[in-house]
């Protein structure tokens, strides 16, 4: 055997140039790292003061496909994920509790407990989500405060920031040219909804506190000696820093949910780039909101949904991961129970069809990398690649092992769970087997008739209904307790 011949057939490389939309030009652009083969890229990460709802793991969702896909395309990526674990308040301009006192008071306990607990949750649920937690670096903000520290000090060297007494340290935003760039922000509509609820002895109302002292006399649960006096850091400041230790003073990507747009992501910019002088982020990338039933997630509305409570009614969670990538990252989608549903069977669907229906190897097309990958370049369209996949199961011209092979093709970035083997399907077969007290009249009206005409070995009828159960979508299966019956 040649040399050549130890390596399977490679694969078509791809022709399709990445695009991303970046916030920062609202523009598509294609991709090109700073730094040949590596991607630096950092995702804003969970405060962890209060269990992640199924909202929350969006962002996640959406920075494994854009890691996947920047994989597919030949690039080593550096993922960090940052734990909000201080200095991230109530309100969004620097006043009110810190979260995780917030969420100790509520809690009891230490804040170790609770960040333990609700980081344990986040990363259970990442695995569940089909996210490789291993390759991804998940600093916590407590184990960066010098680092914080010396980025406070170095804007201070800067002439960038300012004291507010017993207030804290405070980035002077009017200093920094082009504040607000990130999403245009409309910095004279911030001055006039200022007037109320701002810190006294701001100098604009977007300045932002880098430090916090600790109330005088009151001790904090959490809390550093610092230069300036004891206290914490903001909020905003712990990405920069982190990112400036464990990725460098620039990077390639940073992402986050739309919310941060405002002010999270203009303060750290401002902030970075005014201690570098030099671009922060070339790509900065934003996903959109998921609603549930229409309205926002709040707890107030009663209507938060976590993935245990999806994995409580029997779906398999990969099939939430589906639903998220059967719309586009940027537009604001909407969960239902309904929606759930239909994502689960088109997952089952799919792994009937992997698992059950085709050959056990093949490799992948050269068409459908062309078309897959054309629809993953233009912005991350899984809807598209999604929708190519399923044509390409269609297309009686492409072979059996090929549609084995594009399915693992598709999966690298997808993450369905196909490499994991059969066992998911048998495990959502048992899962969705619906309870009687579900099952529609006419539908246990045809499941009946069937099992009397089967008793009656009246086997051409009792085909005849099963197959009618199929075309109203129900399946039926017997086993030695009687038949079952589950929607397909
Ligand atoms: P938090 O722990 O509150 O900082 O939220 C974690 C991440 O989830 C942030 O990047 C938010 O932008 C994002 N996020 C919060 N709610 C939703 C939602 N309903 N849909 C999508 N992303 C969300
Ligand atoms: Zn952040």
């Amino acid at each position: 055997m040649g040399f050549l011949g130890l390596f399977s057939k490679k694969e078509p490389a791809i022709q399709a140039k990445l695009r991303f939309h970046n916030t920062l030009s609202d523009e598509l652009e294609v991709f090109e790292p700073i730094a040949g083969p590596s991607v630096r890229m950092y995702n804003c990460g969970p405060t962890v003061y209060l269990e992640q709802h199924i909202g929350n793991l969006k962002p996640y969702i959406f920075a494994d496909i854009l890691k996947r896909t920047l994989v597919l395309w030949g690039y080593r990526v550096n993922q960090v994920i940052n734990i909000t674990d201080v200095g991230h308040l109530v309100s969004n301009a620097d006043e009110g509790e810190d979260k995780i006192e917030k969420g100790v008071r509520a809690r009891g306990g230490t804040v170790e407990d609770l960040v333990q607990e609700v980081s344990a949750a986040f990363f259970s649920d990442l695995d569940l989500l089909g996210i490789n937690r291993a390759s991804i670096v998940f600093p916590r903000a407590t184990e960066y405060i010098g680092e914080q520290i010396a980025l406070v000090h170095a804007l201070e060297e800067k002439g960038y920031t300012y004291t507010i007494e017993e207030d804290g340290i405070y980035f002077d935003t009017k200093r920094f040219k082009d504040y607000g760039k990130l999403g245009s922000i409309n910095l004279s509509g911030l001055e006039e909804g200022a007037r109320i609820g701002v810190v006294l002895g701001k100098r604009n109302p977007a300045d932002f506190a880098l430090w916090k002292f600790s109330p005088k006399g009151e001790k904090r649960l959490q809390e550093w000696d610092s230069p300036w006096g004891t206290g914490f850091p903001g909020w905003h400041l712990e990405c920069t820093a982190m990112i400036f230790k464990l990725l460098g003073r620039q990077i390639d990507i940073h992402t986050g949910g739309v919310d941060h747009i405002p002010v999270h992501h203009n303060n750290e910019l401002a902030q970075a780039e005014a201690a570098t002088q030099k671009q922060y982020v070339r790509y900065w990338m934003h996903e959109n909101f998921i609603n549930i039933e229409g309205k926002k997630i709040s707890k107030s509305l009663g209507n938060t949904i976590y993935l245990r409570n999806i994995v409580e009614r029997g779906f398999n969670p990969l099939s939430y991961r589906y639903l998220l990538l059967t719309a586009h990252y940027r537009t604001l989608m909407n969960f239902t129970w309904t929606g759930l549903e239909a994502a689960q069977a088109a997952l089952t669907r799919l792994y009937r069809i992997f698992f059950e229906e085709l050959p056990t190897s093949g490799e992948a097309s050269p068409e459908f990398i062309a078309t897959f990958t054309e629809a993953l370049s233009n912005d991350l369209d899984t809807p598209k690649a999604i929708a190519a996949m399923w044509e390409m199961l269609k297309d009686t011209k492409v072979t059996p092992a090929q549609k084995h092979g594009n399915l693992l093709y598709a999966d690298r970035v997808l993450g369905l769970g196909l490499r994991d083997g059969k066992k998911r399907l048998s495990e959502m077969k048992s899962l969705s087997v619906l309870p009687a007290s579900d099952v529609p009249a006419e539908i246990q009206n045809r499941i009946d008739a069937r099992e009397t005409a089967r008793k009656e070995r009246n086997f051409t009828e009792a085909d005849r209904l099963r197959q009618e159960l199929l075309d109203l979508g129900y399946e039926l299966s017997d086993s030695p307790t009687g038949p079952s019956i589950r929607k397909i």
